[in-house]
């Protein structure tokens, strides 16, 4: 884990100074499913430590793009770097490079038969072969991060949504990633459950974790984002600090975009 002392709740579009390197690069990747095209040509650096959020219309290519980046999706034009190696089909060390993109999904994926510390352990134990009583504990510590080692024992049934998301993300957290993939988080929850998890997102983003989040809390990309991204039909059509994006966006899409969001 990145710590980045500096990092004070970031204000509209402040940029941090504790950066180094570029965290994944995406260059003029496309990519078709069949004959339809979903990614056109999509050019994105992320620095390390960046928060970026990543906004559009539904079906406008945003989970594809991040798929992308962990390769749970293969593009099939461009190059995609992260952390400084390039993601093609047999690149060595892939599963390496995977465990170092945490991502979570807007339906939690929790495993439904085991209990919530077992849900963290799980690939600490059996891909990192760690042992029982020290998986345990890094799965403690990270339900501590995000505020529910109380739950431990439960399983996800007997939980809230709020509180299975954040157990996703302790779980994603356990295996120590430098990259943070989020796939509309909050999409799935209740209203009075998405200030939970979008609290446990901004203490991480403060703690310098690079983050890439596809959301459309507006109030959470003002917050946090150093970079908002607006895709439509499979481009990046826009991007900005939140200050900029927010208040003068240029491009035509992105306004009638936002302005179905107020
Ligand atoms: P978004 O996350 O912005 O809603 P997606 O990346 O999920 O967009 O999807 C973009 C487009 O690609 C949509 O039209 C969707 O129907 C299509 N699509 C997504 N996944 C697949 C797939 N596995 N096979 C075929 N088409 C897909
Ligand atoms: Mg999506």
């Amino acid at each position: 884990m990145t710590s980045n002392p500096t990092d004070e709740q970031a204000g509209m579009g402040s940029i941090q100074t504790v950066r180094g390197g570029t965290a994944v690069s995406i260059e003029n990747v496309s990519k078709w499913y069949g004959n339809f095209q979903v990614l056109r040509d999509v050019n994105l650096h992320v620095a390390t430590g960046e928060r970026i959020v990543v906004c559009g219309p539904s079906g406008s290519g945003k989970s594809t793009l991040i798929r992308c980046v962990n390769q749970l999706e293969k593009h099939q034009r461009g190059r995609i770097v992260v952390n400084g190696t390039e993601l093609r089909p047999g690149t060595k060390g892939l599963p390496a490079i995977r465990r170092e993109v945490g991502m979570v999904f807007q339906q939690f994926n929790l495993f439904p038969h085991l209990n919530v510390i077992d849900n963290c352990t799980l690939a600490l134990v059996r891909a990192r072969k760690l042992a029982r009583n020290a998986a345990e504990a890094v799965a403690m510590e990270n339900l501590t991060r995000v505020r529910i080692p109380e739950q431990a024992k439960k399983f996800p049934a007997q939980l809230s949504g709020g509180q299975q998301q954040r157990v996703a993300i302790a779980r994603a957290l356990c295996m120590k990633p430098k990259i943070m993939l989020f796939d509309e988080p909050t999409s799935a929850l209740d209203p009075e459950m998405i200030k939970e998890v979008l609290d446990v997102m901004t203490r991480l983003a403060d703690e310098g974790m690079t983050m890439i989040c596809v959301t459309h809390e507006m109030g959470f990309a003002r917050e946090v984002a150093d970079r908002v991204i607006f895709m439509d039909g499979g481009e990046i059509v826009e991007q900005a600090n939140p200050a900029e994006f927010f208040s003068n966006p240029v491009q035509v899409r992105t306004r009638q975009f936002l302005s179905q969001l107020l």
